[in-house]
C-alpha cells in the first residue's frame, strides 16, 4: 500500500551508486520508506504534483549543537547583527536586566569580540544589571563574559585561579576581568548545572520546529553528558522525553562527552576500558536516537584565538594552548578507539591536528579496526601534508561552511596572509579522496543549511573578502556534504542521505534547483517542504494538505 507519491518532481537523488539514476521525476513512498524512482504505483491515492520543484534527500547538519540552540531561542540574542557595538550589548542586558529579578540570571550568546572591538567587561555589565548574574556567551562557545555577583559567587572576584585547559582573564593589575576561556567556563556551569530535563525537552522542541522549516531531516549533536558543551548528565533522557512527547521533529545522532567515558571491569579481552555503562555506544539505538562518536576537544577557538597553531597568530606571540597535555589527550582517543567508538575529535589549529593525527595512527596500529571512521571536527588550518596524512588514515573531516561568513573576516586576520590558504579547506579534501560532511556548528553561526550550501559554494566573508577561494566546491558537491556526506559521517549513509528504493523517506522539496541557479541565489531558494519517515513534517503549500 503507496503512502503517498511526488510526482512532476526535479529529483536529484545524490546516490553514489554510479549504476544508479542521478535524477528522476517521481518518487514513491510506504511504511515510512523510498519504494519506488520513476513509476506512480498502481492504487496509489494520494499523489503530489510538485510541478517542477526539486526533491533532494532530506539535509542532515553533521555537527551542530541541538539544545544549546534550542536553549539560546530564549536568551538575549548578542549576535552581530544586530548588535553592532558594545554600548548596544550593554543596553540590551539592562533591558532583560530591567525582566528580570535581582539574584537571577541574565544570559546572552553569541557575541563576537572581533565585530564590538573588545569583550564585554564586568564592572560595565554590573551597571547593566544591577544585582542580577550576567553570563554572556562567546560565538564561538569557546569563552564567555561574567559580571562581579557571578565571579564571587565563583570565589575569583579579586584574584585569578588556574584552571588546567583554560583561563581566568586577568587586566594588567591581576583582577579578573569577567572573561573565562575554555575549561575555565566550568566554573560557571558549576552554578547552572545541571538543568532540569523538561527544560532541555522544550529546548529540542523549539529547535526541532526551527530545523524542519530548513529542510533538516537528521541532525548530530555534537556532545552531551559532559563538559562545558553539556547541559546535564541525563541529557540523553531529555531527547527521549521530546521523542515520547511527540517533539522530536528530527533524526538525531548524538555525541557522547569524552569526559563521561570510564572503565567498565568487563572482561579484560573486550577492550572496555572507556565505555559507558550496559556497554553501549556508537551505533546503539534506532532511527530517531542513536549514540553517535565519542566527543573530545583537542583545543580551541580560531576567532577566539585559543586554538592550537604551530605559528603564533598574527601580530602576537600567542599559539595558543590544546586543552589537556598531547600525551593524556592522545591516551583518551587511543582508549575510545580501542574500546569501540568512533572518536570525533575537535581540533582547529594544524598543531592539535598533529596531536589527533598521531593518535589515529598509533590507535589504527595498535588495535586495528575497519573502517572506522574517526572524525576531526572543524579541521580548520590544516597544512598540505596534513590533507595527505587524514586521507591516508581515513579520516572524516567536519569543516562548516557558513563560518567563511559569519567568522570568516576574523579567521583571516587571526592567521595572516600567510596561511589563508589553510583555512576550511572542502576542494582539497574531496580531491583526496575523504568524503566531505555539511555541518553548521549552530548556535555558533546561523544554521540553515542553505546558507552553509551557499557559502560552500561562494566563499566570502561578510565584509565581501575572499574567503580561501580556491577551496570552493560546485552546489552540487555541497548538497552532496549536506546529505550523503553527513550521512556517511554518522555511518548512516545505507539507511539516509540518498534516495532509493530501501531509504528511510527524509526529503526536502525546494523551490529551484540549486545547481541550476546563480550561486547568489541559492541561500534565498525556498523550502516548501520537509518530509521526515514518509510524513509531511512542514508543509508550505508543496504538498497541499495531503499529509
Ligand atoms: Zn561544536
Amino acid at each position: 500500500m503507496t503512502d503517498l507519491v511526488l510526482v512532476n518532481a526535479n529529483v536529484l537523488t545524490m546516490d553514489p551508486d554510479p549504476a544508479a539514476r542521478p535524477r528522476a521525476s517521481a518518487v514513491a513512498i510506504a511504511g515510512g520508506r523510498i519504494t519506488a524512482l520513476d513509476e506512480v504505483p498502481p492504487g496509489a491515492t494520494r499523489v503530489a504534483d510538485l510541478h517542477g520543484a526539486t526533491v533532494l534527500p532530506g539535509f542532515h547538519d553533521a555537527h551542530n549543537h541541538m539544545v544549546g540552540f534550542g536553549m539560546s531561542l530564549s536568551e538575549v540574542d548578542i549576535s552581530s547583527p544586530p548588535i553592532a557595538s558594545l554600548d548596544e550589548l550593554y543596553a540590551a542586558i539592562a533591558r532583560r536586566a530591567g525582566t528580570t529579578a535581582p539574584g537571577d540570571w541574565v544570559i546572552g550568546s553569541g557575541y563576537d569580540q572581533n565585530k564590538l572591538g573588545a569583550h564585554p567587561d564586568r564592572d560595565a555589565l554590573d551597571r547593566a544589571a544591577p544585582g542580577r548574574r550576567v553570563w554572556l556567551r562567546h560565538t564561538s562557545g569557546h569563552m564567555c563574559v561574567v559580571n562581579t555577583p557571578v565571579l564571587a559567587a565563583l570565589g575569583v572576584d579579586s584574584a585569578a585561579t588556574e584552571v588546567p585547559g583554560g583561563r581566568v582573564v586577568t587586566d594588567a593589575g591581576g583582577r579578573p576581568t569577567g572573561l573565562l576561556e575554555e575549561r575555565a567556563q566550568l566554573l560557571v556551569g558549576s552554578l547552572v548545572y545541571p538543568y532540569p530535563l523538561a527544560e532541555l525537552a522544550d529546548a529540542i522542541a523549539r529547535a526541532s520546529a526551527e530545523y524542519l522549516k530548513e529542510g533538516i531531516t537528521s541532525c548530530t549533536e555534537a556532545g552531551i553528558g559532559g563538559g562545558w558543551v553539556a547541559h546535564s548528565p541525563a541529557e540523553l533522557a531529555a531527547y527521549a522525553a521530546a521523542r515520547d512527547q511527540g517533539r522530536l521533529g528530527v533524526r538525531v545522532d548524538l555525541m557522547t562527552a569524552g569526559e563521561v567515558l570510564h572503565p567498565l571491569g568487563a572482561h579484560p579481552g573486550d577492550n572496555l576500558v572507556a565505555a559507558l555503562d550496559l556497554g553501549i555506544r556508537t551505533g546503539f539505538g534506532d532511527d530517531w536516537i542513536r549514540l553517535g562518536p565519542v566527543k573530545i576537544f583537542a583545543d580551541g577557538s580560531l576567532v577566539g584565538r585559543t586554538a592550537a597553531v604551530h605559528d603564533p597568530y598574527a601580530g602576537s606571540d600567542g599559539s595558543g594552548y590544546l586543552q589537556a597535555d598531547a600525551a593524556d589527550l592522545q591516551a583518551a582517543i587511543i582508549a575510545a578507539h580501542r574500546s569501540g567508538w568512533q572518536v570525533a575529535t575537535h581540533a582547529i589549529g594544524d598543531r592539535a591536528i598533529d596531536v589527533v593525527l598521531d593518535a589515529y595512527d598509533r590507535a589504527l596500529a595498535e588495535y586495528p579496526r575497519p573502517d572506522p571512521r574517526h572524525r576531526i571536527e572543524h579541521f580548520a588550518v590544516v597544512q598540505p601534508r596534513q590533507v595527505a596524512r587524514a586521507a591516508e588514515l581515513g579520516v572524516v573531516p567536519v569543516p562548516q561552511g557558513r563560518f567563511a561568513t559569519e567568522l570568516g573576516d576574523g579567521m583571516l586576520a587571526a592567521v595572516g596572509p600567510a596561511r589563508g590558504e589553510w583555512l576550511y579547506r572542502q576542494r582539497s579534501l574531496l580531491e583526496a579522496g575523504m568524503v566531505l560532511p555539511g555541518s553548521s556548528d549552530r548556535p555558533v553561526v546561523s544554521g540553515a543549511p542553505l546558507l552553509g550550501i551557499a557559502d560552500m559554494v561562494n566563499r566570502r566573508t561578510a565584509s565581501g573578502a575572499p574567503f580561501n577561494p580556491g577551496e570552493a566546491i560546485t552546489a552540487h558537491q555541497a548538497l552532496r556534504a549536506w546529505t550523503w556526506g553527513s550521512a556517511y559521517a554518522s555511518r548512516q549513509e545505507h539507511v539516509k542521505g540518498s534516495i532509493a528504493p530501501g531509504m528511510l523517506a527524509d526529503l526536502v522539496i525546494l523551490s529551484e534547483d540549486p545547481t541550476a541557479v546563480s550561486p547568489d541565489r541559492i541561500a534565498g531558494l525556498e523550502v516548501l517542504a520537509t518530509i521526515v519517515g514518509g510524513h509531511p513534517r512542514h508543509d508550505a503549500g508543496a504538498l497541499d494538505g495531503l499529509g
